[in-house]
């Protein structure tokens, strides 16, 4: 036995490597099974490169967990190492990349979540490490390596026949959970499942079913087979022209077995000037959109790293779903750095772009199903194009407006569209819209009589995307149909003749006063006779207003709701039974009923008062 010492040229690093990473113990079983991927895949480049000669066999890495000896062992059949290879690289190159690693980044816990230490990350978790390897290298001799988590170290002959390494982790008191099985598998699922040579752990018992003849004439048996953790060759690693919608769909089930199908997927594979390969799923977003997102998950050359990628794709496609792998993205260094970094940047851009691309293609070519999917795609398109001035550019020639008859439209081909009716004597094009047809049925109705198009607003996003789409096009102005009577949605020099004169006019609006609560006010207007007797409207600066201070949470300083109560001086209702009305009471009584009705419209009578209401009209009735 030869005895050494690890050269420490600063502090002794083992206590830190125990008490530091306390929360993130599990990343050792990563960095191990890496290892043991690395040298593997050395050996392959190897052979290939003819510099090893004959088969190399089996080249499964096995997790063993063996509770009675309190071991945990990750054995590959990799390229193994020699006496002078494990003094090199175990004590000294592994020793300094930890040191260095700790030394840098010891305030960071953060990234130590996402990154390890390498080999060292082992006395995380135990009290003595070994390392029995023999070199794939001809007449080499296997030879065991352990250390107790100190610097003094012991080699050892060992018997070990067959090529690579054992490394062998003498689980500690405090971490006995990582010899448990289905913690060790959970672990293998969450860092290994894709990796690119098979990981064994145990075996599992699967059903056959052998003989000849109908399915329910064979005979049904059990047998044990090697439980294999991971998918050596994910969809994403494969060209797209190997891969139907169907195995799309599998791999996006592998990946989130209880969401439901995607809408459609782009495949990214781009190998300058950085690297990077993955798929991005558009997800059905539905109206909840915080439970979708940061789902994607981050791999660097299959090494699962993080499902955090907040900073490396911008927000509005963490809505996505979908795995991106890159060597190229720098992972061990600081999360503010990350977002300054050009690798980032150019990243960031090129997924943008195709995204966009992938969207534009699916409108050109197929604009029905384009327009079936809008009502899941809407959200995650008019989020983009809020929050990327890249993204709007591109989307403004796919984005849609609906409108309430169901019909699609581009941006451009809407403002073609009702252009000739809808412009106002600014020279403005006025899109009108609802958030709720239901609830603002009788403006709709009354917009559409006078030859207006409605749109449709009704996602959590449009308030937003309104004023946006206003800053952006700059000749349009958004009024939903409720802010004003049918007449002033659209400002024209047109008047209409009022059938009453001042005095009387000023009657009226003194009665409608005495009714009417606090926030509202009252004009007294001609409109057409044929339109309703009082109409409620929601002017639309003070609305948005409101609706800007609700979605920022700024409580106490409240707007109060501000409603406009239009009387129509030419409805028959109005210029002659009111005005001729003599008696106050009775005057007051119709007036209140009228103005009752118009509130029963706007859903806005409740209670107490829609009783009275009800009661009212049935004795009316008898
Ligand atoms: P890194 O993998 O980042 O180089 P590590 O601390 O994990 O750093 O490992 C140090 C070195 O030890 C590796 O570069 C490799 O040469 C060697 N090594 C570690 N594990 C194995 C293994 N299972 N088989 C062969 N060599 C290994």
């Amino acid at each position: 036995m030869k005895k050494g010492s690890i050269s420490v040229q600063t502090e002794n690093i083992f206590p830190i490597i125990k008490k530091f990473l306390y929360s993130d113990h599990e990343i050792f079983l990563r960095e191990l099974v890496s290892n043991a991927i690395d040298a593997t895949n050395k050996l392959k480049t190897l052979s290939s490169r003819g510099e090893i000669s004959g088969e190399l066999g089996d080249l499964t890495i096995e997790i063993i967990a063996d509770k009675e000896a309190g071991t945990l062992t990750i054995r590959d059949k990799g390229i193994g190492m020699t006496e002078e290879e494990v003094k090199k690289y175990l004590n000294q190159v592994a020793f300094s990349s930890a040191a260095e690693f700790l030394e840098k980044y010891k305030d960071d816990a953060n990234i130590i979540g996402h990154f390890g230490l390498g080999f060292y990350s082992a006395f995380m978790v135990a009290d003595k490490v070994e390392a029995v390897t023999k070199s794939y290298q001809e007449k080499s001799k296997g030879i065991t390596w352990s250390c107790e988590g100190e610097p003094e170290y012991t080699i050892d002959d060992s018997d070990k026949e067959t090529r690579g390494t054992d490394i062998v982790l003498y689980i500690n008191e405090e971490n006995k959970e990582f010899l448990e099985d289905n913690r060790i598998e959970e672990l293998l699922n969450k860092y290994c499942k894709f990796l690119p040579i098979p990981i064994k752990f145990g075996t599992k018992t699967e059903t056959i079913y052998e003989g000849e003849g109908e399915e329910d004439e064979k005979e049904e048996k059990k047998i044990e087979v090697d439980n294999i953790i991971n998918d050596p060759n994910p969809a994403w690693k494969k060209s797209p022209s190997d891969l139907t919608d169907e195995d799309y769909k599998a791999f996006y089930r592998q990946l989130y077995p209880f969401s439901s199908e995607p809408l459609f997927w782009i495949h990214l594979n781009i190998d300058y000037p950085f690297n990077l390969t993955g798929i991005l799923y558009f997800p059905k977003l539905g109206n909840n959109i915080e439970v979708q997102k940061n789902k994607i998950q981050l791999y660097s050359n299959q090494v699962y790293v993080t499902d955090d990628v907040k900073e490396i794709v911008p927000e509005f496609l963490t809505l996505l779903h979908g795995v991106i792998d890159s060597p190229d993205i720098p992972l061990n260094v600081s999360r503010s750095y990350l977002q300054g970094d050009r690798n980032v940047k150019k990243i960031t851009g090129y997924i943008t772009k195709k995204v966009a691309e992938k969207l534009n293609d699916l409108f050109k070519n197929d604009r029905s199903t384009f327009e079936e999917k809008w009502s899941d795609l809407n959200v995650f398109i008019k989020y983009g194009m809020l929050s990327e001035e890249s993204f709007h550019e591109k989307a403004t020639k796919f984005a849609l407006l609906n409108n309430t008859e169901k019909e699609f439209y581009t941006i451009e081909e809407y403002k073609e569209k009702i252009k000739a009716i809808q412009t106002d004597k600014h020279n403005k094009i006025i899109m009108l819209y609802t958030n709720n047809p239901q609830e603002h049925d009788s403006f709709v109705q009354s917009a559409k009589g006078r030859g207006y198009d409605v749109l449709l607003f009704d996602t959590v996003i449009d308030n937003h995307f309104v004023q946006h789409l206003e800053y952006k096009l700059g000749d349009v102005t958004f009024v939903r149909v409720d802010s004003d009577t049918s007449d002033n949605l659209i400002q024209k020099d047109e008047k209409q003749e009022s059938v009453l004169n001042e005095d009387d006019e000023n009657k009226i609006k003194g009665v409608f006063e005495s009714l009417v609560s606090t926030g509202g006010s009252v004009e007294v207007k001609a409109m057409s006779p044929d339109d309703q007797p009082i109409v409620i409207t929601r002017p639309e600066f003070m609305r948005r207003m409101k609706e800007m201070q609700a979605l920022q949470g700024m409580q106490g300083m409240d707007f109060p709701d501000s409603y406009n109560l239009v009387v129509n001086s030419n409805h028959d209702l109005i210029a002659k039974k009111l005005v001729e009305e003599k008696d106050e009471g009775k005057q007051k009584d119709l007036a209140q009923y009228l103005y009752n009705l118009a509130r029963l419209n706007q859903n806005m009578l409740k209670g107490s008062e829609l009783t009275e209401f009800i009661n009212k009209t049935l004795n009316f009735l008898k």
